[in-house]
């Protein structure tokens, strides 16, 4: 075969072309962030066809998410100058899993046409197991055992090869309710997720003859992010290499984020042990990002101990330092990020420009989200979501707005068909067949029909009594919305006269609250003690206030059904939001990283353990993120963050204080110094004052601001006051209110404001509907 031009190897430097070349054998390449390893590993495929080495098929390519294998096939066509005729093994261990599964999966008493069970019903089925074994699944929830269980496939530990460390797990009994659950999905011609690694692995272990055939196939590995494999998806790869050797593995032990779920960076660490006389390349040169930023993600991550160690460097010159920026709260951060957004897609304020889709937001929890889907979308900017479901589609959030729905129109079946029965209150389907039926015959809601079957004694029981008090809750908690809104007959008017005697007064975020715990809600995420619970919880904190926005629970639902409905995907440029977790391995030119403070990132959990493990893992995480950006990357954190309508005063993150100062400039904010938030905010209150000793009480953090220049940015353009910024209004301050116009500020309670308008006279008002007049 003539041989081809490989004008590919010359987009490389000499240790990414070693690796490339050294086609056979195994090879290790340890490098960190942005070095080249994905280009390299991607170059390499590209290689082992140009050289005809191997076809497209015999080529098993792993990466870490459908998308990266997406991309990775894109550029090896690109490469190759040709459509490369399927790479069928180029894919995630799931993808490429389930494939071979298929072919043999009576190996493993299973049908090639096995279904796999998503998370929902993996616990609808444990739970069937718990009840039927007579365990109170309230004190030993089925979302724990699947955590157990999920833990176990990880390190590919089937029932049969169970150490005996784990005999004690969930109350003892877990070994063998995971014997019965593998059973159970056999008779059901199932697997999960879990299943697909450990069974293969099984397969291979059992079947040398199968083994040896894939080993004979798969002439050459490659695997892209191998500091996560767990210990399944390892054994898997050292079986298949187990032959020829040919394994080439790309990681950063730096960019180990997965432990919580089983990863191993030691994988990488014995991957001379397991492979002698491997190839091992590092790389040093950083293609990615600025010097700043290279510099600020080195100073952090200097900061754990036990790592390889590598020395990064760029050429890449100039660019701006990396930026750091506190703020008031949560709210302000999102907004602040909004503006500064705007400016840089439209490249004003002097700001460089940048396409909506050269930017992205990074955040430790999927809950911060909330804060910037709202605020993007009342300011129209296009953003999506990469990488989970949007925050007011989430399960807890839905169900959740089912009761805000149904105090809000009775009528409304959807709502009562999703909650009738979360949580579980013995309305099972045939319960709910008769509300349906009693609803039917009398041209009535369910919620009615619900009345009329309890009436005629159609329902008795424990799901009679669950039911009259669901119904009775729902019909008190309307009233209580009721009594608001002719309270607030006029408006956002807070006249005390107007409040009927010996009706409590509940706002709709109250209202909300109590509705959440009344009903069971928010205990039985409580007693939930799977992994995403308390995540579920923290979302729901974030609902509540979202409400704070609004000022009623009708407008809110409005607004969310906005939302959703701008729920179109089409392919106009958008900012990407996304986790930490979710952007490994991605790249962008901007890069916001929100959020940071003790207790946030790094997570609470991580903070309260003993040990470094957690908080280790928490500072790589901050060094994915900040080696994401290119040019732009800029930090921020809040005074105060707000849960259950209480504030909370936040410090700004231990990673804060290890970045290195002369790397790093920082920004002022308007609602911390000067502008429209002021001095006069600041010196209003006790409160106010202890937030912002608070905030500045960081050593790290008074270093910088004495060392750095200080920066004013501009103020925000909408200069919508807050409920905590209302002693930013002195009296006499010209303002204006969406339904009465402009006013002059007369008196000031707490967060409300007595406002003598010019066409409306004199009202009290709530301070965040307030606008300054002047903007
Ligand atoms: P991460 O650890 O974040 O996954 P990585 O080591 O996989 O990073 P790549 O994504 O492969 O890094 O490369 C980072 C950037 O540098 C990419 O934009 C890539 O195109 C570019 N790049 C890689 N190698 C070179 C090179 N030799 N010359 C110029 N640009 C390069
Ligand atoms: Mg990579």
């Amino acid at each position: 075969m003539a041989a081809r031009a490989m004008p590919y190897l010359d987009e490389l430097n000499p240790e990414q072309r070693a690796a490339v070349e050294a086609l056979d054998g195994p090879v290790l390449m340890l490098a960190g962030a942005g070095t080249g390893k994905t280009k390299a590993l991607t170059t390499r495929i590209v290689h082992l066809l140009n050289t005809g080495r191997a076809r497209p098929n015999e080529i098993l390519a792993v990466t870490f998410t459908n998308k990266a294998a997406r991309e990775m096939k894109h550029r090896v066509g690109r490469m190759m100058g040709e459509a490369v005729e399927g790479m069928p093994w180029l894919g995630t261990f799931h993808s490429i899993c389930v494939k071979l599964l298929r072919r043999h999966a009576e190996l493993v008493e299973l049908n090639s046409n096995f279904t796999i069970l998503d998370t929902d019903d993996q616990i609808r089925l444990l739970k069937q197991l718990i009840r039927a074994a007579n365990i109170d699944d309230k004190r030993w929830p089925a979302r724990a055992l699947a955590g157990v269980i999920d833990h176990w496939k990880n390190r590919a530990w089937t029932p049969d090869n169970l150490p005996a460390s784990e005999a004690h797990a969930y109350d003892g009994k877990g070994p063998a309710l995971y014997r019965m659950y593998q059973t159970r999905l056999c008779e059901l011609n199932a697997v999960d997720f879990g299943d697909l690694l450990m069974h293969m692995v099984t397969i291979f272990q059992a079947h040398d003859d199968v083994l040896k055939q894939y080993q004979r196939w798969f002439c050459y590995i490659l695997v892209d992010e191998y500091q996560d494999t767990n210990v399944a998806q390892y054994l898997w790869l050292r079986l298949l290499a187990g032959g020829h050797q040919n394994i080439c593995c790309v990681g950063d032990d730096d960019q180990s984020i997965y432990g919580w779920r089983g990863a191993e960076v030691g994988n990488i660490l014995r991957f001379e042990k397991d492979f002698p006389g491997a190839h091992v390349v590092r790389l040093e040169q950083n293609y990615r990002s600025t010097a700043h930023i290279l510099a600020a993600a080195s100073g952090v991550i200097a900061g754990n101990k036990g790592r390889l160690g590598k020395e990064l460097w760029t050429d890449a010159e100039g660019g701006e330092k990396v930026r750091l920026i506190g703020h008031w709260d949560g709210e302000t951060e999102a907004r602040w990020i909004g503006e500064e957004i705007e400016a840089m897609q439209y490249g004003t304020r002097g700001l460089q420009s940048y396409g909506l889709d050269k930017m992205a937001i990074l955040v430790r929890a999927s809950h911060q989200m909330r804060a910037f889907e709202d605020r993007f979308l009342s300011i129209g900017l296009p953003y999506r979501v990469i990488g989970g479901p949007r925050f007011y589609e989430r399960l807890e959030i839905r169900d959740a707005m089912a009761y805000f729905r149904l105090v809000v129109s009775p009528s409304d079946d959807l709502a009562f068909e999703r909650i009738v029965n979360t949580p579980k209150r013995g309305l099972g389907d045939k319960a709910q067949q008769k509300i349906q039926m009693a609803a039917r015959e009398n041209g009535v809601p369910l919620m009615q029909g619900a009345r009329i079957l309890l009436q005629n004694k159609g329902l008795t029981g424990k799901g009679a009594t669950e039911l009259t008090r669901l119904l009775d809750n729902l019909e008190r908690w309307a009233m209580m919305t009721r009594a608001r809104v002719i309270d607030a007959g006029e408006g956002e008017v807070i006249d005390d006269g107007g409040i009927e005697v010996g009706e409590p007064e509940v706002n709709h975020i109250e209202l909300a609250q109590i509705m959440l715990d009344e009903s069971g809600y928010t205990e039985m995420w409580q007693n939930d003690k799977s992994p995403d619970a308390q995540g579920r919880l923290e979302n729901l904190k974030e609902l509540v206030k979202a409400l704070e926005q609004f000022e009623n629970l009708s407008g809110f639902l409005e607004h969310v059904s906005l939302i959703m409905d701008n729920n179109s995907e089409d392919a106009s440029e958008k900012v990407s939001i996304m986790t930490l977790h979710a952007a490994k391995g991605l790249e962008f030119p901007v890069v916001f990283l929100p959020g940071w403070e003790d207790g946030l990132f790094p997570s609470q959990r991580s903070m309260d353990e003993s040990g470094q493990t957690g908080l280790e893992e928490e500072r790589r995480l901050a060094y994915v993120g900040i080696t994401r950006a290119e040019e732009v990357c800029t930090i921020s954190f809040a005074g105060n963050r707000q849960v259950f309508g209480q504030w909370q005063s936040q410090l700004p993150s231990r990673f804060i204080d290890e970045l290195p100062e002369a790397h790093v400039d920082v920004l002022t904010a308007p609602g911390l110094y000067g502008g429209n938030y002021g001095a006069a905010g600041m010196s209003a209150g006790i409160e106010t004052r202890a937030a912002e000793a608070d905030v500045y009480s960081s050593p790290g953090w008074r270093r910088m601001q004495a060392r750095n220049q200080q920066r004013t940015v501009s103020k925000p353009k909408t200069n919508v006051i807050d409920v905590q910024a209302t002693s930013a209004h002195t009296m006499g301050d010209r303002v204006f209110h969406q339904k009465f116009g402009y006013g002059a500020i007369v008196g000031v309670d707490g967060d409300k404001l007595e406002i003598e308008f010019e066409k409306a006279g004199l009202k009290k008002v709530i301070a965040k509907f307030i606008t300054g007049a002047d903007d």
